[in-house]
């Protein structure tokens, strides 16, 4: 098997993985600013290093994996007036929205959700090492900038020149000594809420939370980290400013993950709540949604619209109904086990596209196989389609998307509807049609929906407009 090669924002170039430590991998995600409730805009970064995070726990890392959630910020206080509801409450509210989000698309959680609130202690620290080292300075008025005249590696992420950068809008010039210095701090406002500092009571800036977070989780150094395209400039250039800074080694490689676009551009305000999850979810399954939004590479814009999502959704039907039918002439839920060409699509920079290249060829053998009755065929590509459907966290068998969990209940599922059936048949075989149709009924009202075909009745979990 080939071995991993991953992009990176900041070489621009692919290269060989090759982590900190032998056989672990430390990731930090930046995550949501929880003041509204998630777009596919959003959620599309949680299932692109949630792919990720399950190729590398396949190829057999332990993965540490921080996301945090950015709950104190700008938008949140403004928020928090429009929606009459203090800001904490507003935060709490919209956190478990993502949440929610996140486990309907079977995102696995971090190993651990740092909320910026919560790391105070730490990023009064880190101002204190960054003062201390001459990096950033207090002007008196609570707030604390770091000097980015100072910065030697300053914007090699972004590759932009200093001089072409704007001044940072982030607070009042007059106290800065350059207008491009930025805030790590911000002087408490009436109104607001504030923690105290050895530089007055104030709260933290957006960017200086995720390099003190990161460092308690995962140290001065760590494998990768990821985040939105959008985030590249100003937050990912000033986390490295303030970690580097502090003489942190910080993150060996930046991933990126593309926009979900609409007409071209990126995801705007102006479409109101219709790219909203919870609207999606009502339109399409959870897993076929998580499909969809994992289907491009995670460099390329996806270009969103309901025809292209209900094609997808679509095409995920009928790769699921394959793994149905495969089981039922196998006799057991097929064995996940992805083929080596699989795996070198996803070891080259998680090329997912090729990965679903060769999960449509294996499901046009396996369909050949049926009308073929070529049980081994038959079995080796529901095999490997299923491996490649785990990976991408789009497995139909997890119970995670609310069908049963385990193997175990799901073969458990299919007995008792296996039992059923034969009811049906023995019902029909004494001309006992009202039994027979009561138990069709009984399926039907629980969402399976059965299909009488020449090698006999096959189930699918039917897809309802409630979810
Ligand atoms: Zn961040």
């Amino acid at each position: 098997m080939s071995s991993l090669e991953l992009y990176d924002t900041r070489s621009r170039s692919v290269n060989s993985f090759v982590p900190l430590k032998k056989g672990e991998v430390s990731i930090y995600l930046c995550g949501a600013t929880v003041q509204a409730p998630p777009h596919i805009g959003h959620i599309r970064s949680g299932v692109n290093f949630d792919i990720l995070r399950r190729w590398l726990t396949k190829s057999g890392y332990n993965v540490t994996f921080i996301r945090n959630v950015t709950d104190i910020d700008d938008k949140i206080l403004q928020k928090s007036v429009t929606e009459k509801m203090p800001w904490w409450a507003l935060a709490q509210k919209y956190e478990r929205t993502f949440s929610q989000a996140y486990e309907s698309l079977n995102v696995l959680p971090p190993t651990y959700e740092p909320r910026a609130t919560g790391h105070i202690t730490q990023m009064i620290d880190l101002m204190a090492t960054l003062i201390q080292r001459g990096a950033a300075y207090a002007p008196g008025n609570g707030d604390v900038y770091l000097e980015v005249r100072k910065l030697t590696s300053y914007l090699t992420l972004s590759r932009q020149k200093l001089d072409d950068l704007l001044p940072a809008d982030d607070a009042e010039e007059k106290f800065k000594k350059d207008p491009r210095d930025f805030a790590l701090w911000k002087g408490a406002k009436a109104g607001e809420p504030s923690w105290p500092t050895p530089w007055g009571p104030g709260r933290p800036g957006w960017h200086l939370e995720c390099s003190a977070m990161a460092h308690a989780y995962l140290g001065e150094s760590f494998d990768i980290h990821g985040g939105g395209l959008d985030l590249i400039f100003p937050h990912h250039e000033n986390e490295i400013a303030q970690s580097e800074s502090a003489g942190y080694g910080f993150a060996r490689s930046w991933m990126h993950n593309a926009w979900v676009t609409t007409s071209g551009e990126k995801m705007s305000k102006s479409l109101g709540n219709s790219l909203q999850v919870t609207e999606l979810l009502k339109h399409v399954r959870g897993i076929e949604l998580r499909w969809y939004l994992g289907s491009a590479h995670y460099r390329s814009m996806l270009e969103f619209s309901p025809a292209a999502l209900e094609e997808s959704a679509t095409s995920f039907r009928r790769i699921e109904s394959f793994l149905h039918r495969a089981t039922e002439i196998i006799g057991h839920i097929p064995t996940p086990k992805y083929s080596k060409a699989f795996a070198d699509a996803m070891n080259n920079d998680l090329a997912v596209p090729q990965g679903l290249a060769l999960i449509a060829e294996s499901l046009r053998l396996g369909n050949s196989a049926i009308t073929a009755e070529d049980k081994k065929t038959i079995e080796n590509s529901a095999n490997e389609i299923r491996g490649a459907l785990e990976v991408l966290g789009c497995d139909p068998f997890d119970p995670s998307f609310g069908l049963s969990q385990s193997g175990d209940l799901t073969a458990a599922l299919d007995g008792t509807i296996q039992l059923a059936l034969a009811q049906r048949a023995a019902a029909r075989d004494r001309k006992d049609f009202a039994a027979s149709d009561a138990i069709r009924d009984g399926l039907s009202a629980l969402g399976i929906t059965i299909e009488d075909t020449p090698q006999g009745p096959r189930w699918s979990v039917s897809h309802t407009e409630e979810r």
